[in-house]
């Protein structure tokens, strides 16, 4: 059992990476990965936490690319997590998140619905606050009554609260995390709200700059889209990967290695998805 997507402290997730690492361990889970949204500063606490606990642990990141039809994440795999130029662009949308969230406050603010911007900050313990944190702390305000309506009342593309931020074009995204030594896999296709011949050409874009591999297994796939997605893999040479993108508190009803109870990824495919490194 392998689970290949998951958030810590040092972004969105309520769990350290140590914590991650006990409860992949209690689970029975073989291999895990670490995939904070725009940073790699975890990754080194969540190696050595693996390798205390004899539980696989391969470095990763997540990052947002430029997409206008809907949201594309790219996973990066087994790269190097003191890379100099992955970490400057890293730092670069980071900034970008801190100036969108300066924003967003004061959206929220002139909506009526003011928030201390330390609470947010506590919300999210790291270094990455994103809405996640906002919806938290409007939620323990009582504004809305949990964090899902505070996404669709106001934090999505569209609503009144709503502010884009800077992203890398996709083949951009996908070129770092290969120039850091690392394999990149397209995350959750779903979200992607494209299907058939789109899906094709937007993933075939991708293979162009790099893609290695694509998101298969998912708690929100359904077993249609988990066929779809498995033959587009099979179509562009793609390891089909997985995981849970379990974020703590935040996903309760997530489980490490399972998702829902469901997610099925086999060991296997974590030596087939780091063959896949470039090799320097
Ligand atoms: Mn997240
Ligand atoms: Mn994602
Ligand atoms: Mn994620």
């Amino acid at each position: 059992m392998l689970d290949l997507h998951l958030h810590s402290t040092f972004s969105d997730g309520t769990c350290t990476p140590e914590e991650l690492v006990r409860q992949a361990r209690e689970l029975g889970v073989y291999g895990i990965a670490l995939t904070d949204h725009d940073t790699t500063q975890g990754i080194h606490r969540f190696m050595e936490a693996g390798r205390a606990c004899g539980v696989v642990t391969v470095s990763g990141v997540e990052v947002s690319a430029d997409y206008s039809n809907g949201t594309m994440h790219i996973l990066g795999y087994g790269l190097n997590p003191d890379d100099e130029a992955l970490n400057e662009r890293l730092q670069w949308i980071r900034e970008g998140r801190r100036e969108r969230n300066r924003i967003i406050h004061a959206k929220l603010e002139r909506l009526g619905m003011p928030i201390p911007w330390t609470e947010v900050e506590a919300c999210a313990g790291g270094d990455v606050i994103g809405r996640p944190h906002i919806a938290r702390v409007l939620m323990q305000h009582g504004y809305v009554k949990d964090v899902r309506e505070a996404f669709r009342k106001y934090l999505v593309r569209g609503k009144p609260a709503y502010e884009g931020r800077r992203r890398l074009k996709p083949a951009d995204a996908v070129g770092m995390i290969v120039q850091a030594g690392g394999v990149p896999v397209l995350a959750h296709p779903s979200t992607l709200n494209a299907g058939g011949l789109d899906l094709r050409e937007v993933v075939l874009g991708l293979v162009e700059a790099g893609l290695q591999g694509i998101e298969v297994f998912y708690p929100e796939h359904t077993q249609d889209m988990r066929r779809r997605f498995r033959k587009l893999a099979e179509a562009f040479d793609l390891v089909p990967t997985g995981g849970s993108d379990f974020h703590g508190a935040l996903t309760p009803d997530l489980v490490i290695g399972r998702g829902f109870g469901n997610l099925d990824v086999e060991d296997a495919v974590l030596d087939r998805l780091l063959a896949r490194r470039k090799k320097p």
